[in-house]
């Protein structure tokens, strides 16, 4: 093995899955950097690899199978220590090892954060093992070296959706110290930070008591917006219909700093699976839901996950689905076929719908979000958006992409100056997913 207690250290991470592993990332990156590690341009140099790694979906898991592969090879060219952090490493312990035995570290999810530490001071192991699966938050994620942070609010979850491993691989709930998350805002506020979202896989039942009184996640938003530091804009990700209340839709509704933006995840538009899926709501209350925050927030764009092809799905429970998108009209939708990993409750479900059909499910969804997309884009050009810019443009050095706070992606004529700043922009036209604008004063 490598010995990693060498000088000029150096460390590349390649990172899969959500905003939560991202946000681990930069935590495990500054680690690193606090320890005298550098961060490498490229993985063929570096002295450490880390495949932070994601177990949502069986295909998620065989694409890192794939890397360890190409990392096996690479160990033959050059020596460094390969070390695979996050879900799938809190899956599959040791089994990992078993299946590729180049690996020198498996990180859980709950090694995070003592795995750099160890990694400087101890003997190294194959596996890094704590007794205890209780998590626990970092004072800072320390990424204030963009314009754009994430900040971690919660960890785990205790909804048991049948299809999901993140109880089995995160563990129960747990909310972040209010005044941490405070603290961490203001510091990226003075630093410039322009947009922040406030993470966890169900944000909406965030509950942290201080001083004997308990906090909600709609308190801690509204406390975020008002406090002197904030940050101009806050986003948050993700909401469970069963837990957003009238409560937050008012903080939301009330403020300019909370955008526009709500991304929530119905899964399905019949009752029939939406009980398979342990979702514990229904259509019903998914649609008065959306009513009642389009009342209040009538510009808000709304956007959502659809899960096609579960267990025992019907065409009528498709037909169920695409009236439920025709009546809620998502701005956008991210939509994906059931393909279980080992471990969920769904994974020995019977009804299993055969791959094409599930894909052709897919297909039809897909087309009609299409086009309900490109209906709800066109009508909005003309209008005026303030954007915050994130990069140049893919096509030209002369253009610059931006996004909405409702989360539009935006193209208009810019330089890099112009990066982690917001401009405002009439959009043009709509094409591809991203609109054409021009600046206006
Ligand atoms: S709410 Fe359901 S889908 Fe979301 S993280 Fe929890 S168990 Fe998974």
């Amino acid at each position: 093995m490598h010995n990693p207690h060498t000088k000029n250290r150096s460390f590349w991470i390649e990172t899969y899955g959500c905003q939560m592993n991202k946000a681990e990332t930069t935590f495990v990156e500054r680690e690193l950097g606090l320890a005298g590690w550098t961060q490498d341009d490229s993985s063929r140099d570096a002295d450490l690899v880390i495949l932070n790694t994601c177990s949502v979906r069986s295909t998620a898991e065989q694409r890192i199978i794939g890397r360890l592969g190409y990392y096996k090879t690479l160990k033959k060219e050059h020596t460094f220590d390969l070390a695979v952090m996050g879900c799938m490493a809190e899956r599959m312990k040791e089994e990992l090892v078993d299946i590729e035995p180049s690996i020198d570290f498996v990180i859980g999810n709950f090694q995070k954060g003592t795995f750099v530490r160890y990694l400087t001071g101890g003997s190294p192991e194959k596996y890094v093992s704590e007794d205890s699966r209780t998590f626990v938050f970092p004072d800072t994620y320390g990424n204030e070296t963009s314009f754009r942070a994430l900040v971690p609010v919660m960890h785990g979850c205790d909804n048991f959706c049948s299809y999901c491993i993140v109880p089995y691989v995160r563990g129960r709930e747990v909310s972040r110290n209010c005044s941490h998350i405070s603290d961490e805002v203001g510091s990226l506020s003075i630093k410039g930070v322009k947009e922040i979202t406030l993470l966890g896989q169900n944000v909406n039942s965030y509950r942290f008591s201080e001083g004997g009184i308990e906090i909600t996640f709609p308190q801690l938003l509204k406390k975020l917006t008002l406090q002197d530091t904030y940050v101009p804009w806050i986003r948050f990700l993700t909401s469970h219909p069963k837990d957003f209340s009238s409560e937050l839709i008012d903080v939301i509704a009330g403020n300019n700093v909370v955008c526009k933006h709500i991304h929530l995840p119905v899964q399905h538009g019949s009752n029939e699976i939406l009980n398979r899926m342990n979702r514990k709501y229904t259509r019903e209350h998914y649609l008065q839901l959306i009513s009642n925050i389009r009342k209040r927030i009538p510009d808000v764009s709304l956007t959502t996950d659809i899960l096609i092809g579960f267990p025992g799905e019907t065409e009528k429970d498709i037909a169920l689905t695409m009236d439920l998108m025709k009546e809620v009209r998502f701005q956008d939708a991210f939509t994906y076929y059931f393909n279980p990993i080992e471990g969920t409750a769904a994974y020995t479900m019977s009804g299993r719908i055969p791959h094409d059909e599930q894909i052709k499910r897919l297909s039809k969804i897909i087309e009609l979000q299409h086009n309900i997309t490109g209906e709800i884009q066109r009508s909005r050009i003309g209008r005026k958006e303030k954007v915050l810019v994130e990069s140049l443009s893919k096509k030209s050095v002369k253009e610059v992409l931006g996004r909405t706070e409702r989360n539009e992606m935006v193209v208009f004529t810019g330089d890099s100056s112009c990066i982690g700043e917001f401009r405002t922009v009439e959009l043009m036209s709509y094409s591809g997913n991203t609109f054409r604008a021009e600046e206006v004063a």
